[in-house]
């Protein structure tokens, strides 16, 4: 079963397409002025505020079947040579102090043990428990802070004969400096073929060594994250949303919070969008947002961050029509190239009280 799905992907990934091809606009802006966010490639972006970092968790790795493009890889193993090439394009990582993780899937795991341990080693890790499971198994993090989400600190969906929001709001967690603060959401991950998603599961025990084979990496609860850039009274400036999977809507929205701020930046999951209904269009309904930004929108299988291509049956252009059409005209939707730099809208002005 599994060697026929292994041989359907490769059919499905092997001939990899130029975004041109889909007339697709790619940013790759650089050395832009603060603020702004790196596209670190697949789930990856990176932002500073007032002296502080976040991450969410990049990929570099992107192994694929003998190292052939467009090829998933069965085996999976972190590529050191690859990531510290890319890292040296990753500008100023050095003030990481949270590095957020959106699910378990070697796709956006992978390459986390050794960025954190090599790069930002002050930085501390969140993820779900899954994620924690999965973490344990490498031995050169146990210096480093690995926290773990408990059901019960993720902003919820109402349960069946709950009363109340549709979303129950979480936790807060404030960056050291106090001027980042994060709130994991309950999400979900889309299917990868016919609604199915081919690594499900997830681990309620620490794993004893890193795991070699791309089924063992097991996704766990899907978390989407917003997260607050905080001015020196510890009021949000901007609000940015983040799911790093397609997720059946009202999977991964936003709790109605009582300062009533609204999304600035909604990033946004392209990968197996279509297997999703309504997504993206009821989140951006929901969160509004001033700006939208693509990612996981390339063909990540031994892929080069410089030469980005589509996966097929990956109608990008189609999502971004969805997504803009839904938005308006007035919102700026960007699809930036892995590596490039992407500068924050304005701070929205405040209402006069
Ligand atoms: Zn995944």
């Amino acid at each position: 079963m599994r060697l026929c799905l292994v041989i359907v992907l490769i059919v499905l990934v092997a001939c990899t397409k130029d975004p041109s091809v889909q007339d697709l606009r790619v940013s790759n802006e650089h050395n832009l002025t603060q603020p702004h966010i790196q596209f670190l490639g697949v789930g990856g972006w990176l932002l500073h505020w007032k002296g502080e970092g976040l991450m969410l968790a990049p990929s570099f790795s992107n192994p694929g079947l003998f190292g052939l493009r467009g090829v998933p890889s069965p085996l999976v193993l972190a590529n050191e040579r690859k990531i510290d090439k890319a890292m040296r394009e990753v500008r100023g990582f050095g003030d990481v102090q949270m590095m957020l993780v959106g699910h378990g899937h070697y796709d956006h795991l992978l390459d986390v043990p050794w960025i954190v341990e090599h790069y930002m080693p002050g930085a501390t890790i969140y993820g779900s428990e899954t994620v924690k499971h999965i973490l344990h198994g490498f031995d050169g993090l146990n210096e480093v802070q690995v926290v773990d989400v408990p059901p019960g600190k993720m902003a919820r969906l109402r349960k069946p004969g709950e009363s109340g929001p549709l979303m129950r709001e979480g936790e807060w967690i404030t960056s050291e400096g106090g001027h980042i603060r994060v709130m994991p959401i309950e999400s979900e991950h889309a299917g990868h073929v016919a609604g199915l998603n081919l690594i499900p599961g997830g681990y309620r025990q620490d794993l004893t060594k890193p795991e070699l084979s791309l089924w063992r990496w097991k996704p766990g609860q899907s978390l989407a994250w917003v997260i607050d850039l905080m001015d020196d009274k510890g009021e949000p400036v901007y609000r940015i949303h983040y799911q790093d999977s397609a997720a059946t809507p009202p999977f991964g929205f936003v709790p109605d919070f009582a300062d009533k701020k609204a999304i600035d930046v909604e990033i946004l999951c392209a990968s197996s969008w279509i297997q999703v209904p309504h997504y993206p269009q009821r989140v951006l309904e929901r969160h509004r947002p001033r700006m939208v930004l693509i990612g996981h929108w390339e063909n990540f299988f031994a892929n080069d961050p410089h030469e980005p291509r589509l996966l097929v049956g990956q109608d990008v252009r189609a999502f971004i029509q969805v997504v803009q059409t839904t938005v308006g005209r007035h919102v700026p939707v960007i699809l930036p190239a892995p590596l490039s730099e992407v500068a924050f809208p304005r701070p929205e002005k405040k209402p006069p009280l």
